[in-house]
């Protein structure tokens, strides 16, 4: 492993049932899994609605907002490319359109802003926050940033 590797920020591995997830989101789409036969949203992405048991599924476009549901402000030790970012934050993220589905993420200051951009003490659980994408590694991965800041 080389000093770059060790400086690299973790990106998402996709495999198949996520894949549509990071293509979607590299065109700036944040799109959940629905099932086609019911309806149901289900996150994280998988074969089988856990509602009906249908194979059937679809990608259903999402507005982007949602609340803070939780956050954590990572101490050491740390990754070293996240010691170099310290402090910053981790947020879960609860949908507009579906509540009980939750991402987890990092709210900055901007699109390609870095992950200690947004000052910590002005995180509030049930803050709104908006989507938006970075890229890291070839992969575009959602981040957050607050609906007024
Ligand atoms: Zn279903």
């Amino acid at each position: 492993m080389s000093d770059d590797d060790h400086a690299a920020l973790l990106s998402p591995v996709p495999d198949d049932d996520g894949a549509p997830f990071w293509q979607y989101a590299a065109r700036g789409e944040l799109r959940i899994q629905a099932c086609a036969d019911c309806g149901e949203l289900r996150f994280p992405p998988r074969p089988c609605c856990p509602h009906c048991h249908s194979f059937a599924s679809e990608w259903r476009r999402m507005s982007g907002r949602g609340r803070v549901w939780s956050y954590v402000v990572p101490h050491p030790p740390l990754l070293p490319a996240y010691a170099a970012q310290a402090p910053y934050n981790a947020i879960v993220v609860e949908l507009a359109e579906a509540p009980r589905i939750r991402l987890v993420g990092n709210l900055v200051s901007g699109p390609g802003a870095p992950l200690n951009s947004a000052p910590v003490e002005r995180i509030r659980i049930g803050a709104r926050v908006q989507v938006v994408f970075a890229e890291t590694d070839g992969v575009c991965v959602p981040r957050w940033i607050l609906d007024r800041p």
